[in-house]
């Protein structure tokens, strides 16, 4: 894996822009890691996919991350920020390809839920149904709900909270972290920018989209100081 250049920061907002996340976090795996085939993206499960986009993030705006939260308590406006090992700590862990669990008279075989299963289902039923080997029958709500906390801690980084704290009114809640929305809004933001700063210099000098994507970062910085001065 490696950092989303200029070029392919662009092309990866173009496709993406008109899909649903799900397919958005492949298009972004995919750009960024060109040697591995997409279905094994697709495959990954999804904390696994979403600790690649994490450190993904990271290699291209670096591993500070910062956003805004309203307090519940008092509405407070708070700002956050955090470091990309925040998100990650104490997370990586390597889970199994499959479950054998025993529960009661219940023998129970599953795998963690992959992109593919969410680019197929459109219910926690069916993703079940899909994540058990002998489907979820029958099973009663508490053997399902078993199935679903060792999944979740199986494969910690599918559903991040951040730990957050008023600073306002002292209020203490967990709020959930979405790395495909948030990377999402920052890529978007990015190339809005860039597109900016093309249509900046191509007005100024008449050079092609190609040549001004070319310049090394400092170099567009140092044109567009003189266009704006
Ligand atoms: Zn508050």
């Amino acid at each position: 894996m490696r950092a989303l250049s200029t070029t392919e920061l662009l092309s990866v907002w173009e496709r993406g822009a008109s899909q649903p996340p799900v397919h958005r976090a492949l298009t972004l795996l995919a750009a960024a890691c060109p040697e591995s085939p997409p279905d094994s993206l697709a495959d990954l499960s999804i904390g696994r996919r979403d600790e690649r986009l994490i450190a993904l993030r990271e290699l291209t705006f670096g591993a500070e991350f910062t956003g805004l939260a309203n307090c519940p308590a008092c509405d407070e406006k708070i700002e956050l920020s955090f470091h990309a090992s925040d998100l990650r700590l104490g997370k990586e862990l390597e889970p199994p390809a499959e479950f054998d669990l025993q529960l009661a008279e219940h023998r129970l075989r599953f795998r963690l839920p992959t992109s593919a299963d969410l680019l197929t289902v459109n219910s926690r039923e069916q993703l079940l149904e899909r994540c058990l080997s002998n489907g979820h029958g029958n099973l009663p709500e508490t053997v399902l709900a078993t199935v679903i906390e060792t999944m979740s801690r199986a494969d910690p980084l599918a559903d991040i909270q951040l730990a957050l704290r008023c600073a306002s009114c002292g209020h203490q809640w967990e709020a959930p972290f979405d790395i495909v929305a948030f990377f999402w809004s920052e890529i978007s933001a990015a190339a809005r920018g860039l597109l900016r700063e093309v249509h900046t210099l191509a007005s100024a000098y008449g050079w092609a989209e190609s040549e001004i994507l070319a310049l090394s970062p400092a170099r567009r910085r140092y044109y567009l100081e003189l266009v704006n001065a």
